[in-house]
């Protein structure tokens, strides 16, 4: 589903990706993990476009991210292009980021209405449900400050579902909460994952990552070192750096 071939990306001097090649399968869960400045947040902006890549490629069903060939070249979408192409990549990020002016349900209907065109009705109906999935049926009308972070980001959840994405990315999504609400948090992206959604999520959560990921691939210094199931991972790393990492973190 996600296809992420040999892809580079630099600021200025400094590689941050270095030749990533990595295949995401429809319903797959898939963790990266990895010390900071690794490159995981950039990697994950390549795959929405919010980040362009140097070299490589990254295709999202079968769709080139940001590109169409053309005569054997690559010309970049036009920005209405990528907008559309990114209501296919939910995203979530650490800090919640939700319009501070409207409310849980407000911010869920804007993508839906403003992206693709639906009827008003139409997205409430939606968003109530997905306001129910993170259960937060009693929180509908309520504005951002009066919630907590976890709820928040329940609510941010339920926002990057509201565009039916083929794939979820999720930043780091409970690095911002105290840590009494990281379960509530934890456990929507786990019924996600049970629900068949395909999700890649990098976390610090090395319980989750145990848990809920098919696969856990691990990032140093722009490259995969290595990736496998959270057995292979967690019981036994194969690099040094990998098992530097998980003493560390463990
Ligand atoms: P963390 O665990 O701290 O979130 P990360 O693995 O997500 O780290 P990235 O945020 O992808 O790492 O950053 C990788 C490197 O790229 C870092 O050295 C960072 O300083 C650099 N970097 C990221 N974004 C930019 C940018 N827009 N301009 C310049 N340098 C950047
Ligand atoms: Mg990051």
């Amino acid at each position: 589903l996600v296809e992420i071939k040999n892809v580079h990306k630099a600021f200025g001097h400094v590689e941050v990706l270095r030749g990533v090649t990595l295949t995401v399968h429809p319903g797959e869960v898939v963790v990266i993990l990895g010390p900071s400045g690794s490159g995981k947040s950039t990697l994950l902006r390549t795959i929405n476009h919010l980040e362009k890549v140097d070299a490589g490629h990254i295709a999202v069903d079968g769709d080139l991210v940001g590109y169409r060939a053309r005569g054997g070249k690559l010309h970049e979408l036009r920005e209405r292009e990528i907008l559309a192409q990114r209501t296919h990549i939910g995203m979530v990020f650490q800090s919640f980021n939700l319009f501070p002016h409207l409310t849980a349900v407000e911010n869920i209907i804007e993508a839906p209405i403003y992206a693709q065109h639906r009827s008003k009705g139409q997205a409430r109906a939606r968003a109530l449900e997905l306001l129910e999935r993170v259960g937060l049926s009693d929180k509908t009308d309520v504005y951002p400050r009066q919630l907590s972070g976890g709820q928040q980001q329940r609510v941010a959840i339920a926002r990057a579902l509201a565009l039916e994405p083929k794939v979820v990315l999720f930043d780091e999504p409970t690095s911002a909460l105290d840590p009494e609400l990281v379960g509530e948090v934890l456990d929507v992206i786990r019924n996600l994952a049970d629900s068949g959604t395909t999700l890649i999520v990098v976390t610090h959560e090395m319980g989750f990552a145990r848990d809920v990921a098919d696969r856990v691939v691990f990032m140093d210094q722009g490259q995969i070192v290595e990736e496998g199931t959270p057995l292979q991972i967690f019981g036994a790393p194969r690099h040094e750096r990998t098992k530097a990492f998980l003493s560390k973190v463990i």
